[in-house]
């Protein structure tokens, strides 16, 4: 990593209340592996050391707004692609247990090789689709946080997650700018499969000032057995979608 670039992480870092001095290390690290990787395959679409730094390792770490992944847990992430906002999080919040999922199996064996390369004993990566993990018992209500970051629309994200989340578990979902619409639908489904909206954060990436918002909804109740719907349906046809 350049100075520029480590000068950003840490800048962005400090927006979000973090000191990332000790962590630079295996941020550049990270980013060395995540550049040879996307020369072998399109891993990702970022190449650039400032893309990278700040729109996957700067704004992965903005799920820790709110507090809402403290202390101890176990925690999977939806649909982490090369590893986001999983391995930030891991590398800032050791105490986690977490656990990214894919459908991609090429993109869980890069995260499974980064994690391994950057010594994360705290990370155990999978490969599946989360409708199936959802019904699994060995998965379903066995986490207590789920994070996910440019997946899916608000109301496919509270099908696809609430299932896996023990009763007062959270979901954590990062968007860009969120429309009023997706949020009314992301409350009406949330109430469907369990769950109740509890904090709406919009606020400025640091540096790069581009919209973000980050969604909390709580597990209140169980989801019923009939969720996540087969595989594919909850991003194609989401529940309360346009509904008015
Ligand atoms: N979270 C990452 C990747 C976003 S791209 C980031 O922010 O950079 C969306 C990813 O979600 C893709 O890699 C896709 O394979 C995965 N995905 C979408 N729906 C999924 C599902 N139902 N189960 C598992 N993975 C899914």
């Amino acid at each position: 990593m350049t100075p520029e670039g480590q000068a950003l992480l840490l800048q962005g870092g400090e927006a979000l209340g973090l000191d990332l001095r000790e962590r630079a290390e295996a941020f550049a690290q990270l980013l060395a592996l995540l550049q040879e990787g996307a020369a072998q395959t399109n891993l990702t679409a970022l190449r650039e050391e400032r893309d990278i730094v700040l729109k996957h390792f700067v704004d992965s770490l903005t799920c820790l707004r709110g507090g809402c992944l403290e202390g101890e847990g176990r925690v999977l992430d939806l649909g982490t692609g090369a590893g986001f906002p999983a391995l930030p999080l891991a590398l800032v919040r050791p105490n986690l247990r977490l656990t990214p999922v894919d459908a991609t199996a090429k993109k869980v064996a890069f995260v499974t090789r980064a994690a391994a390369a950057l010594g994360l004993t705290n990370v155990r990566p999978l490969a599946a689709r989360v409708e199936t993990l959802g019904r699994d018992p060995a998965h379903r209500e066995g986490y207590d946080r789920v994070v996910t970051r440019a997946v899916a629309s608000l109301p496919a994200l509270a099908e696809l997650a609430l299932p896996l989340l023990r009763q007062g578990g959270l979901l954590v979902a990062q968007k860009g700018s969120l429309s009023a619409e997706e949020l009314e639908s992301g409350s009406r489904a949330a109430a469907e499969v369990g769950g109740a909206i509890r904090t709406v954060d919009a606020f400025a990436l640091p540096v790069l000032g581009e919209a973000r918002t980050l969604v909390v909804i709580e597990k209140i109740a169980p989801t019923p057995e009939r969720y996540p719907r087969r595989e594919g349906l909850p991003a194609r046809k989401p529940l309360f979608w346009r509904a008015t």
